[in-house]
């Protein structure tokens, strides 16, 4: 079966700029690549916090890590914090990377589980590196000359403008030949007759212009203009889970400290994320509302900056789901046009990365081969369905009486894999990763502990070490992380240095 020739991205939004920054990176000029963009719809123009795996995307597309800090005015994120969810006044960090050092046997956090129940162990924060030094407000990325210290291992991901990653990926693409057409698209066509009736042809804009390709990326946002008003796709709702379906986005003046982290502060229905980047922070309050009017949710929002806010809070609505498939007939969705989940774990970016590089690995001849397709869709699912249940997670997890709302969430029948997960934590405090599932032991470990959850045992094998042993152990580890903090430089100082916005 021949090659295909004509791609066409529809939509320039992060999702549209990160798909043709990749395929013109990895496709080589084989292939012509055109994004078509509306400046008059714009973008949404949010999504600033990310996970570590964004530094591989960035690599294979060739990014400078501190030109691209400069250029979108980001910042070092090591982790999460997250304020009052399990219950008003609680606060704990999800940060990324390892916790504590493994031995053998078991993993770390059982010798923790066992000396805990003993009341012999610190907070598990004290044996995690990227915790103790967001708290410190210090960042340095690893050093492989400092051997198997935790300083050689440490995980990070970035805060970025959004609107600014956008251009910046245009630019990289344009120069590797990407072609860009600004205007909007009334409509696609599709194929009447033929091996591939039905597959969409063209898309055409309002000036009249008919754009044609073989292979369709659906980048254009919340509408799926051809995921969904072409092809009819169809959308699993999930909002009996993620009840949430508004958000109020507003920017900020800069405070002290640049803070190398994400903040998720929970509210009465809903929370509110704070990302700090080097010339404002970006804020915004997620909630539900059938628990709280708008105007009750701006002035929460307004009410909790750090900072005075630069506009006015500015409202986006959506539904958490996916489509019912990813990649349909010819065309392949990624970004908001493939489903929504909240940015509580920052999980979005990622999962465009992701489905580009699926698209890669199952990249389509003429033929458009119907296993790779199915193999795609069931690849998508399994990632967005796994990440779905770890964001569950954080709603169910909470012993909140102050609101409906969270009593809801406590109470609600979660999917059968969260809810096996729960017992298997519940019964011997141990965690399953299957199939390379996004969220590791170490992510799941930090939500359920921080959200109040203890396994009622630990691991037997956890008993092998003796007690007295066991203390030592862990204060090793303790103290280790402690001196490696310490050593750290100031995330803003380090900021200044290597990647200060011009
Ligand atoms: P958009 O940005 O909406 O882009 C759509 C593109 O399609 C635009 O270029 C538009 O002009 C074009 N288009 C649409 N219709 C037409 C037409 N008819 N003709 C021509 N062009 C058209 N993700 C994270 O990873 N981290 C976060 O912290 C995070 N926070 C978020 C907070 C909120 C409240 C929301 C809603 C999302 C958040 N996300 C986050 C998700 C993130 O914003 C998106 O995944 C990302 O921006 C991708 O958006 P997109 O490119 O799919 O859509």
């Amino acid at each position: 079966m021949s090659l295909l020739q004509d791609i066409v991205i529809v939509g320039g939004g992060t999702a549209g700029w990160m798909t043709a920054a990749a395929m013109s990176t990895v496709l080589r000029g084989r292939y012509r690549i055109r994004v078509v963009e509306s400046d008059e719809i714009g973008t949404v123009g949010v999504g600033e916090a990310t996970i570590p795996m964004i530094q591989r995307f960035n690599r294979v597309v060739g990014i400078d890590e501190n030109e691209f800090l400069r250029e979108t005015g980001g910042t070092f994120k090591l982790g999460i914090e997250f304020v009052d969810w399990g219950r008003v006044g609680d606060r704990y960090m999800h940060g990324f990377g390892r916790l504590g050092q493994d031995l053998w046997s078991v993993p770390f956090e059982q010798y923790w589980h066992r000396m805990r129940a003993l009341g012999r162990a610190q907070p598990l924060e004290q044996y995690c590196i990227t915790r103790m030094a967001a708290k410190a407000n210090k960042f340095m990325p690893p050093r492989t000359d400092f051997g198997n210290s935790p300083l050689a291992d440490i995980a990070y991901a970035y805060h970025f403008d959004a609107h600014l990653y956008a251009r910046y990926l245009r630019g990289l693409s344009e120069a590797r030949g990407v072609l860009r057409t600004e205007g909007r698209i009334t409509h696609a066509t599709r194929r009447g007759e033929g091996a591939h009736a039905g597959h969409v042809d063209a898309v055409v804009l309002e000036s009249g212009e008919r754009i044609a390709g073989e292979l369709f990326i659906d980048c254009s946002g919340f509408r799926g203009l051809l995921i969904e008003q072409t092809l009819q796709t169809g959308f699993e709702d999930w909002t009996h889970w993620l009840p949430c379906d508004r958000a109020l986005a507003v920017p900020s003046e800069s405070v002290k400290p640049l803070t190398p982290y994400t903040r998720s502060t929970a509210h009465r229905a809903g929370w509110q994320w704070r990302i700090p980047l080097q010339h404002r922070i970006g804020n915004g309050h997620v909630y539900c509302s059938a628990h709280v009017s708008d105007d009750e949710a701006a002035a929460t929002l307004l009410a909790h900056l750090d900072g005075k806010p630069l506009a006015d809070p500015r409202p986006i609505r959506f539904r958490t789901g996916m489509r019912r498939l990813a990649w349909n007939e010819n065309v392949i969705a990624i970004g908001l046009a493939g489903g929504f989940l909240e940015p509580l774990e920052s999980t979005s970016i990622h999962l465009i990365q992701l489905a580009v590089q699926q698209l890669l690995d199952f990249f389509p001849d003429r033929g458009f081969s119907a296993p790779d397709i199915a193999e795609f869709n069931r690849h998508s699912r399994f990632h967005w369905e796994r990440i779905r249940d770890f964001i569950i997670l954080h709603y169910h997890l909470n012993q909140r009486d102050d609101s409906a709302f969270w009593q809801a969430c406590a109470h609600m029948t979660v999917p059968d894999t969260l809810r096996e997960k729960l017992d298997l934590y519940r019964s011997h405090g141990r965690i399953v990763r299957r199939d390379n599932e996004l969220f590791s032991e170490v992510g799941w470990i930090q939500v359920m502990e921080g959200q109040n959850l203890t396994p009622l045992r630990h691991h037997p094998l956890a008993e092998l070490r003796d007690e007295p042993d066991t203390v030592e152990y862990l204060e090793g580890v303790r103290e280790v992380v402690a001196k490696c903090v310490a050593f750290m430089p100031d995330h803003a100082a380090y900021v200044a240095e290597h990647c200060a916005a011009k």
